[in-house]
């Protein structure tokens, strides 16, 4: 069967190059959400607490209580619980939400500096603080979300001028409704590598801590390494002859004699179902013969087993898309090993 390793040291080395850049690990959230970005929740955080992480963020109620054990401490980003639950924060994305979180949960708000996807506005703060009083919720946070924090613009910067406006407007308004000064947090991966002067208490790490950054020189290159790798186990080998094509559509044909295996990884596991039509080398420098199938795919090799990939990057580039998608399309049902 196929399966998913996760390397362990190389995992402890993000996670160690990260709290440099934010002043130590008890200052970061490892967002695990969507499964930990395809690498197995469960195992992630395991290995996050291992290593010294208190905090995670997650996007629903039901990946909080799957990992609630590891942690004193975990954001709800995307979800709201049907009644307080100790140790879980629940995000506010929008001022209609205050009235149906549920009494005395802890909330951390979301504030709109820029990006204009969720979050209240700077103006609604004052609004927004007296209705988490009124309701009685323990405000625990209020954070922001950079837009563009990864390209070579002015845009972090701005945005970053508008965090600091909200952190000096909600410390006024606490002090006048007479309720705690909040932790203060917005910066993801892209953002902690860009900044060197870090002055927020936490920050939230999803695609760093498994081994990507997307800043583009000449800012920081970071080098963080890769977690996962996309092991596939062999189902048969035959002889293709010269002219015989292989797979859906015939699409690859043998222009030599050549031995193929069939490898038991396929779109049905969450790997982008490659047509077989332009070169896709994987790792190793194997080539994928002919399209993609729900279960399988050809390459040439005999080996018992064969590394799929080791570094999503090339096959993000040649998807057209982000190593966010690559490993977070893994499917559920691979198995995890820790190594
Ligand atoms: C997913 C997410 C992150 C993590 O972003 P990365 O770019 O993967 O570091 C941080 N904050 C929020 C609110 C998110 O939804």
């Amino acid at each position: 069967m196929s399966y998913i390793k996760i390397d362990s040291s190389n995992f402890k080395h993000n996670l160690s190059l990260i709290s440099k850049q934010i002043g130590g690990i008890e200052k970061l959230f490892v967002v695990l959400k969507d499964n930990a970005y395809g690498h197995g929740i469960i195992q992630m955080a395991k290995l996050s607490k291992d290593i010294g992480a208190k905090q995670a963020a997650v996007k629903t109620v039901k990946e909080a209580l799957e990992i609630k054990e590891y942690f004193p401490y975990i954001l709800v980003l995307s979800d709201i619980p049907k009644e307080k639950i100790d140790g879980i924060g629940v995000a506010i994305n929008d001022i209609e939400n205050i009235s149906k979180i549920p009494k005395k949960s802890l909330v951390e708000l979301k504030v709109d500096t820029g990006m204009h996807r969720n979050g209240i506005l700077i103006e609604e703060l004052s609004d927004a603080l007296k209705l988490i009083k009124k309701r009685g919720l323990q405000l625990r946070g209020v954070y922001s979300h950079f837009r563009s924090a990864d390209e070579l613009t002015s845009e972090f910067f701005w945005q970053r001028e508008n965090f600091k406006k909200v952190k000096t407007k909600t410390k006024e308004i606490c002090k006048k409704l007479n309720i705690d000064v909040p932790y203060f947090h917005s910066h993801n991966s892209a953002a902690i590598f860009r900044n060197n002067n870090f002055e927020d208490d936490f920050a939230r790490s999803g695609i760093s801590i498994y081994g990507y950054h997307y800043l583009p020189s000449p800012l920081p290159n970071p080098p963080l390494k890769p977690v996962l790798s996309l092991w596939a186990q062999k189902l048969s080998t035959r002889e293709l002859k010269k002219g015989q094509r292989v797979g859906y559509g015939g699409v690859f044909e043998a222009k030599r004699d050549m031995i193929v295996s069939t490898y038991d990884i396929g779109y049905g596991d969450g790997f982008f179902r490659y047509d077989g039509l332009r070169d896709l080398k994987i790792a190793n420098n194997k080539k994928i013969l002919g399209r993609v199938s729900m279960d399988s795919m050809s390459i040439e090799c005999e080996d018992d087993e064969i590394c799929i990939f080791d570094d999503a990057t090339y096959l993000a580039k040649y998807f057209n898309t982000i190593t966010y998608e690559i490993i977070t399309n893994l499917s559920p049902h691979i198995k995890r090993i820790i190594i």
